[in-house]
């Protein structure tokens, strides 16, 4: 078994170290969250045991990253006091478990085995199409490293396109995946909100995703769109 320890203080690193290896264990240690994050990415472990309050990086931060970059390593985070608001937004960020300084060695060893039991557990990953990202767990959306704000049905809309990217979808299919039969439809419903979608993600950053398909419907190109040449900001006019 290997586990990465990402702790900066070299007494703590070197404490955790040595139990770690006592037990059996391959460990490697990181003092920064950016180089946690690196090894983190390059080599397989069966746990990760990160202390919150690094340099370069802090463990939310690294945790988040992670879980971004679709590495579902289990994460034991290590609080340096006990704030309930650190350990909320440690699980929330994507930490499987916590520990608060001082600990006993006995109970960080025994929370470490648990995780390597339970193994990684996948979250929803997110889904691409070039540098067009949709995140179904937070519901957000990113152009490149913009975040862009969508109504509930222009995410559903989205959504339905990044599943099946390339994929010719007609406007009855999307009618069906995206409205409800109680939901008052009427004819070019699908025409305004994909309009209204492609001010969104393709316009403002000049580049042509959402294609219209004449007489069958509507692709999102798997590429991410093709540039148009230039950006033009949501308006009236079009
Ligand atoms: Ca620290």
């Amino acid at each position: 078994m290997r586990v990465l320890v990402v702790e900066d203080e070299p007494e703590m690193a070197d404490l955790l170290r040595r139990a770690l290896v006592e037990e059996g264990y391959a460990v490697d240690v990181a003092h920064t969250g950016d180089g946690g994050f690196q090894h983190a990415i390059t080599v397989d472990y069966e746990v990760i045991v990160l202390d919150v309050l690094l340099p370069s990086g802090s463990g939310f931060e690294v945790c988040a990253w992670l879980r971004r970059r679709g590495v579902w390593t289990p994460v034991l985070m290590l609080t340096a006091r006990d704030a309930v608001a650190d350990r909320v937004r440690g699980l929330d960020g994507g930490a499987d478990d916590y520990l608060t300084k001082p600990f006993s060695l006995a109970e960080l060893l025994a929370r470490i085995r648990a995780l390597a039991r339970r193994g990684g557990v996948e979250r929803p990953s997110v889904l691409c199409a070039g540098d067009l990202r949709l995140d179904p767990a937070t519901r957000q959306v990113w152009r490149a490293d913009t975040q862009v704000e969508l109504t509930a049905k222009e995410f559903g809309l989205l959504e339905s396109f990044l599943r099946h990217p390339d994929a010719v979808l007609s406007r009855e299919v999307l009618l069906r995946r995206c409205w409800d039969f109680t939901a008052e439809t009427y004819s070019n419903v699908v025409d305004v909100h994909v309009r209204a979608l492609r001010d969104k993600i393709d316009r403002p950053f000049g580049v042509t995703s959402l294609e219209t398909v004449r007489g069958a419907g509507y692709r999102l190109r798997a590429d991410g769109g093709r540039p148009t040449g230039h950006a033009v900001t949501p308006g009236r006019t079009r």
